[in-house]
């Protein structure tokens, strides 16, 4: 599994993202990238995007690419490597 957020306050609206990973960001009407499908919500400091996938995909190049680092991958264990290394601190 992995994350994908969005700090959309951040973005310059230089468009990188939408050019590496298409399949996951547009460039809105308002001039700024959004995450397909992602849930935005506002947060102080302004609008805050997340979306769970299974794979991050190209996600990882947007995130490598972004110039003000706005977007962020974080990859998650899925529940079976959860519940194994539970399992496996129990038995130490
Ligand atoms: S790469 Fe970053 S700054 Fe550029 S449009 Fe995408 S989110 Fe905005």
């Amino acid at each position: 599994m992995a994350k994908v957020t969005h700090e959309r306050w951040k973005c310059i609206s230089c468009g990188a993202c939408a050019n590496v990973c298409p399949e996951f960001w547009e460039m809105a009407d308002d001039g700024k990238a959004k995450l397909k499908g992602a849930e935005y919500k506002k947060t102080d400091e302004g609008e805050l995007g997340e979306l769970t996938i299974d794979d991050a995909k190209c996600n990882k190049e947007a995130e490598a690419g972004c110039p003000v680092n706005c977007i962020h991958v974080k990859e998650e264990a899925g529940e079976e490597k959860k519940e194994e290394k539970a399992a496996e601190e129990k038995k130490e």
